[in-house]
């Protein structure tokens, strides 16, 4: 058996709050340690590579190397949020909820276009629908007169 729990899943599965389809997000945000200690590997391997001995400048080429991991896993975190069957984004919903919509209705009207959707079976048929306001019946004429 091999010991899985010594790799960290970094994403999971979880449901769109808006179209209910399952889908992935990544659940790191940040770098950690490993990242770090890569970094760290990378730069001592390159020294060794180029000047076979310690040279100072290796320690700008690790920072920048830290900081280069921090800002591409921000991003897959940032890209991994809106919702590929409807494109809803939890985040922006957060700020601006109109401007989330927009999106989700222009994402599904592209969608819609594509013969792809269709052959998934029209995904977004559950999507959550503005309920028309029932027209009141017309009153009936009571048959006990
Ligand atoms: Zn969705």
């Amino acid at each position: 058996m091999h010991n899985r729990s010594m790799f960290k899943k970094t994403n999971q599965k979880c449901f769109c709050a808006f179209c209910k389809n399952q889908r992935r997000v990544y659940r790191k945000k940040h770098i950690d340690w490993t990242n770090v200690l890569m970094s760290f590997v990378s730069s001592t391997f390159l020294m060794i590579a180029l000047w076979q001995g310690f040279q100072p400048e290796i320690i700008l080429f690790f920072v920048v190397l830290v900081v280069a991991s921090e800002i591409m896993i921000q991003v897959r975190w940032r890209m991994s949020l809106p919702c590929p069957h409807c494109g809803f984004d939890p985040l922006l919903y957060t700020r601006k909820p109109e401007e989330a919509a927009r999106r989700v209705v222009n994402f599904i009207e592209n969608q819609r276009e594509t013969p792809e959707y269709w052959l998934k079976g029209d995904p977004l048929r559950q999507l959550p629908r503005r309920k028309k306001q029932k027209t009141a019946p017309p009153p009936q004429l009571s048959k006990r007169i």
